[in-house]
């Protein structure tokens, strides 16, 4: 054991930290800084996107339930548009888009697959605009507690470790790292992940993404086409930073035994990007004050702060409590993104980009007006959603 550092500088004072920038983060940092607090973006890597970027992970996936309705909106909406505003890569939806044909149980869902690059600093340039402090290649590793509240989040980067302190803080982090330092109630994936290699590539049929290892199904429901994408017999929690790297190197060889096989047919093809983050979907998530279960589809709560839809089927559609954001061990700790509190069958619903929006501008807002999130007017974090344009209840589609 190596004795803990004292003495740590406070570097930076905000009204919310954020920490983590990807679909959630952002999500928050936007709605915050809106409402005109100070905000500071934390993030490890230095560009903004978290998975859907770094991660590869380009697809968008619907803000609709499949037949006929949008169920997401606000910010969820906004960065689906921002992140095609220089052109989709693909599944460009011309019906909801264009209002081209329908929109029905046979018709394209409201999805998209973006450019991760463009997103990037699409995305960061619109956060500046706002107002919003980005703090590249810094790692929150701590957090100083005090009295059921984060005094301040202990960060290293480039200058050392230090300390930053802030009224709120939103775990964006994917991983629920903020709560999980802080002692807030958290569960993990006892499953494990599926290795995953989704990696661009070039050749004689042009610029592609290649979902490699593409998707969890579990074993009695898969098709030949998944058996065959399925890499290799081993699962990954993605919290233990050995196994992490160990990871990463078996998905840099599934890529490179890919291309070999593609150079038999197409001698041309060569990879153009590989993802620099670990494509891991779910790893630890918060036990908050509620957790949503997969079967409360079409379930009115007083407390929603928007709605998602099930990316698998057409038809389901949830309202998400205000409730699966927090708990009451951490006052002023907010989390979203594909940490928030649901059940394991819920959390591949929850996991995905438009979900991680709309729990991302909903924490962000909550922060703004409140420092403990059990005594939340919910009221008024009602109002400026629906002023922001979020819908809340499925009644009033
Ligand atoms: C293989 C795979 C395929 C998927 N397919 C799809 C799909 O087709 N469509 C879809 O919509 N979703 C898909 N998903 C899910 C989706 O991409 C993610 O769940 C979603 O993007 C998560 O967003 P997030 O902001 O919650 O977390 P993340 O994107 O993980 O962002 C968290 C950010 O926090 C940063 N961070 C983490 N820890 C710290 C720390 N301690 N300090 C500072 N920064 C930190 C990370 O660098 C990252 O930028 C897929 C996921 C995987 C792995």
């Amino acid at each position: 054991m190596i004795k803990e550092h004292i003495n740590t500088p406070i570097t930076n004072k905000c009204d919310v930290l954020i920490c983590g920038g990807g679909f959630a983060g952002i999500s928050a940092a936007l709605a915050a800084a809106r409402q005109g607090k100070k905000v500071i973006l934390l993030e490890k890597s230095y560009m903004l996107g978290g998975l859907a970027t770094a991660g590869l992970v380009t697809i968008y996936l619907p803000l609709c339930d499949g037949i006929g309705h949008q169920v997401s909106y606000g910010i969820a909406e906004e960065l689906f548009r921002l992140s095609i505003k220089m052109g989709a890569e693909d599944k460009y939806p011309e019906n909801w888009l264009d209002n081209i044909g329908t929109k029905t149980e046979k018709d394209k869902r409201y999805e998209v697959q973006f450019n991760p690059q463009l997103f990037a600093i699409l995305s960061e340039q619109l956060l500046l605009r706002e107002g919003v402090e980005i703090l590249y290649g810094s790692y929150a590793v701590a957090t100083d507690v005090c009295n059921s509240k984060i005094n301040a989040v202990i960060i290293e980067n480039k200058s050392g470790r230090q300390a930053i302190k802030s009224k709120n803080v939103v775990d964006a982090t994917g991983d629920c790292d903020i709560a999980h330092f802080s002692g807030s109630p958290c569960d993990t994936f006892k499953q494990g992940n599926v290795l995953a290699a989704w990696y661009y590539f070039c050749g004689k049929d042009g610029y592609k993404l290649n979902t490699l290892g593409f998707c969890d199904i579990p074993d009695d429901q898969k098709t030949a086409e998944h058996k065959e994408n399925h890499l290799i017999n081993r699962r990954f929690t993605g919290l233990d930073g050995q196994e992490l790297s160990e990871m990463m190197r078996l998905s840099h060889t599934s890529t490179l035994n890919d291309i070999i096989k593609k150079r038999e047919k197409d001698d041309t093809i060569f990879p153009t990007t590989i993802a620099t983050t670990p494509q891991i979907r779910m790893t630890r998530k918060i036990v908050g004050e509620y957790i949503l279960h997969d079967a409360e589809m079409h379930t009115y709560f007083e407390d929603s702060i928007g709605m998602v839809s099930d990316w698998r089927k057409r038809g389901p559609v949830y309202e998400v409590p205000f409730r699966t954001l927090y708990s009451k061990e951490i006052k002023n700790l907010i989390v979203a993104g594909r940490c928030t509190s649901v059940t394991d069958s819920m959390w591949d619903i929850m996991r995905v980009i438009p979900c991680c929006a709309v729990t991302g501008e909903a924490a962000g807002v909550a922060a703004s007006i409140t420092d403990d999130f059990s005594k939340i007017d919910i009221k008024r974090l009602q109002e400026i959603l629906k002023h922001n344009g979020v819908i809340l209840h499925e009644k009033d589609l």
